[in-house]
């Protein structure tokens, strides 16, 4: 069997398939596995990210899970779906890709200097590059727009 994606979907299914007498590969994008559960919550929130963390260390210590880390399968990408299935033959395949995507709002200034997407600088602070490495100019007065968990986290990695 094949995962693509090692967020807490792909991951999940990983045990349930190997519980179930699977042999497991899971292939993802990030080098480190977590999905947002790794670039999403809060730096900070230790206890939470480790709880899931060791969950996740125990599922893929499986002798029946293999994790490869730091490929991304697409059209143009490194591996197709097709490729995979040439090089794994495997009986079936999960997508676990998530849903990262961005929403602009579609307003005139939306894509202007200095605006930008929650998820890239949650991206930038939790360390996932390309985002890590890219320079989010801020200055002293900031405008949030959106009131959630995020707008939380956002405003504090501002206020620290
Ligand atoms: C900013 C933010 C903060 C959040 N905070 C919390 C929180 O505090 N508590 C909570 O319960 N939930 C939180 N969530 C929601 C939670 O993280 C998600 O619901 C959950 O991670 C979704 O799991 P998933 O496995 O479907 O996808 P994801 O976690 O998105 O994982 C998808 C995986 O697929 C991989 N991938 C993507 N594209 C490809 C590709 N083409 N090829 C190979 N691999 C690929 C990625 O590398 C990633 O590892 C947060 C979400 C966000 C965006």
């Amino acid at each position: 069997m094949v995962t693509i994606g090692a967020g807490p979907a792909g991951i999940y299914s990983a045990r349930k398939l190997a519980e179930a007498g699977h042999e497991v590969v899971i292939i993802n994008r990030d080098i480190k596995p977590g999905g947002l559960v790794e670039y999403g919550i809060y730096f900070n929130k230790h206890k939470l990210k480790e709880g899931v963390r060791k969950q996740f260390r125990q599922i893929l210590a499986d002798d029946h899970v293999h994790y490869l880390g730091h490929i991304k399968v697409g059209e143009k990408a490194d591996l197709t779906i097709n490729e995979l299935r040439d090089l794994l033959k495997p009986s079936a395949m999960i997508i676990a890709a998530g849903a990262q995507g961005t929403k602009a709002l579609g307003i005139p200034g939306d894509t202007a200097a200095g605006v930008y997407h929650a998820k890239d600088l949650v991206y930038h602070f939790n360390g996932l590059p390309p985002f890590s490495e890219k320079d989010f100019k801020i200055g002293d007065r900031v405008a949030i727009i959106g009131v959630g968990n995020v707008m939380v986290d956002i405003a504090h990695w501002l206020r620290r």
